[in-house]
C-alpha cells in the first residue's frame, strides 16, 4: 500500500505542477471529488474551479480552468487548458478580467457571446477565490 500519490497538472504550455501529496481535492463537473493514495482508477472531467492537495500537514491551492482528471496507478493527472497554482495568481489581472466579463454581460451582452463571455467570469471569480482560499 502507498502512503502517498503524485499530482500532476498539466497545461497545453507546461507542466504547473509536479508533486508527491497526501491527498487531492478536486472540482469534478458532478461535485468536488477526493482521491486518497490507493484510489480505484477513475476519469472526470472538471469544472471551472479551484483544486487543493495536502502534502506534508499543508493545504495548498490551485485554479484549474475545467479539463479533465484522471486517477491511475497512484497518480492524479489534470489536462486544462489554463491552470495556476495559488501564489502564481495575478490578482490584478483577474479583477480585470471579472470586470470585462461583467461589462460583456450587463452593458453588451446582444453584442457578445454571452457563453464565452460567462465562462471568462467563472475562471476570474474562481482565479479569485482560489487566491482569498491560499
Ligand atoms: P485573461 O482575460 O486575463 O487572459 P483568461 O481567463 O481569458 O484571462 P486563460 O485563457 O484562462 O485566461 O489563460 C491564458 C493564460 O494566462 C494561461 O497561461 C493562464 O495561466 C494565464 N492567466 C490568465 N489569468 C491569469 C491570472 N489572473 N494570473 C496568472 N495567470 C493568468
Amino acid at each position: 500500500m502507498e502512503k502517498s500519490l503524485q499530482l500532476e497538472i498539466v497545461t497545453p504550455d507546461k507542466v504547473v505542477l509536479s508533486e508527491q501529496v497526501d491527498y487531492v481535492g478536486a472540482p469534478g463537473y458532478e461535485g468536488e471529488f477526493g482521491v486518497l493514495p490507493n484510489h480505484i482508477p477513475f476519469l472526470s472531467a472538471l469544472a471551472i474551479g479551484s483544486l487543493y492537495y495536502k502534502a506534508n500537514g499543508k493545504t495548498h491551492y490551485a485554479f484549474v480552468s475545467g479539463g479533465f482528471a484522471e486517477v491511475s496507478d497512484n497518480k492524479v493527472t489534470i489536462l486544462a487548458e489554463s491552470a495556476e497554482r495559488a501564489e502564481d495568481i495575478d490578482i490584478e489581472r483577474a479583477r480585470k478580467a471579472q470586470e470585462r466579463a461583467k461589462e460583456r454581460l450587463n452593458v453588451q451582452r446582444d453584442k457578445v457571446d454571452a457563453t464565452r463571455a460567462e465562462a471568462a467570469l467563472q475562471r476570474a471569480l474562481a482565479r479569485l477565490r482560489v487566491r482569498d482560499a491560499a
